[in-house]
């Protein structure tokens, strides 16, 4: 995972750069926006902190020119300033999460590792469970090489399970993502779409993917 840090203060900079290659990332700086814009243009990174004040273009800036240029990477802003219309201020410029200073080292590394974890999700354009592979895409599935056909909302409901493999989802949850307002809770359609699922990726398997947590919902799982 790559990393670029815009921060004019070099005592900050250090600081940061230090502790997030004791986390096994690969840091680049820069110590004004101008540089750091063409930076980012130039190379793939997974993550931008990016602080607010820097002299020249400020940090507010820098953040909508990257949004303007279609840039999807995940920002994280630094500030001195930790008002809210401050807050609110980067996070309409397009940053994805904000960190007044002054700051302790934990909370950034857990706002980056947040902010990769989601990144990671969301430009990942295949799912793969066990031997169950789903391509958001293409909208593929394939099961032990075996082709899938589903119709859009079996696709539907099997995405999202995948999304959230290994935790339970509830008939909530999946009425409130899968399904849109025309969603009747009085009936029974989700369990009927999990046993359509289960009929074409379970049935055959040794392994079953799809779990009933009793009361609750489902969870995806390889066993
Ligand atoms: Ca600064």
């Amino acid at each position: 995972m790559r990393i670029l840090l815009v921060e004019d203060e070099k005592r900050v900079a250090s600081f940061i750069v230090r502790g997030l290659k004791e986390e096994h990332y690969a840091v680049d700086t820069a110590d004004e926006a101008e540089k750091g814009l063409f930076m980012a243009g130039v190379n793939p990174y997974d993550l931008i902190i990016l602080d607010v004040m820097l002299p020249g273009m400020d940090g507010l800036t820098l953040c909508r020119e990257l949004r303007n240029k279609k840039q999807t990477v995940p920002i994280l802003m630094l500030t001195a300033r930790g008002s809210v219309k401050d807050k609110v201020q980067g996070l309409n410029a397009g940053a994805d999460d904000y960190l007044a200073k002054p700051f302790e080292f934990e909370e950034l590394l857990a706002r980056v590792k947040a902010l990769l974890r989601r990144n990671r999700f969301e430009k990942s354009t295949q799912i793969l469970v066990g031997d169950l592979r789903l391509d958001q895409i293409t909208h593929e599935v394939e099961r032990g090489g075996k082709r899938i056909e589903l119709t859009s909302k079996q696709y539907a409901l099997l995405e999202y399970l995948m999304i959230h493999a290994g935790t339970i989802v509830t008939r909530t949850m999946i009425s409130e993502h899968v399904w849109n307002e025309s969603f009747d809770t009085l009936t029974n359609v989700i369990d009927v779409y999990v046993n359509y699922l289960r009929n074409k990726i379970d049935k055959g398997f040794a392994k079953p993917l799809i779990h009933t947590v009793r009361g609750t919902g489902y969870v995806f799982k390889e066993s």
